[in-house]
């Protein structure tokens, strides 16, 4: 999982601006943030997802969320800093956010954005 992937679930059927529909873009080198040709607004791939405030790499996120519906009797905090090759306090905080949000999914609240999770849980 990358960029690309983010991408491609965000827009599966290619970009298309948030604020104007417009389909035309092009990426910011920088930061993964796609801008509209037209008016200029800029969409962020991350914002409005639970990915949005994160300092971790995507790539330990997506580790994180299949480890977790993988395991369907729920892991230790331990064992899941020590597969995501993390501190256990990054650990723990990761599995609090994704809990979190599959939690928010149970109670029926609509997640922000896109969020795409094993249908086991
Ligand atoms: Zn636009």
């Amino acid at each position: 999982m990358n960029a690309y992937h983010l991408f491609n679930l965000r827009w599966p059927d290619g970009f298309k601006c948030p604020n104007c529909g417009h389909p035309k873009h092009c990426k910011l080198a920088a930061r993964p943030v796609y801008q509209c040709n037209k008016c200029h607004h800029q969409a962020s791939l991350t914002a409005g997802t639970i990915f949005a405030s994160t300092k971790l790499p995507l790539t330990i996120w997506f580790l994180a969320i299949y480890l977790i519906t993988q395991v369907k009797n729920g892991t230790s905090v331990l064992e899941f800093s020590r597969q995501l090759g993390v501190s256990y306090n990054a650990g723990w905080r990761i599995k609090h956010k994704l809990m979190q949000a599959m939690k928010e999914r149970d109670d029926q609240q609509p997640l922000e954005g896109w969020v795409q999770m094993d249908d086991a849980y």
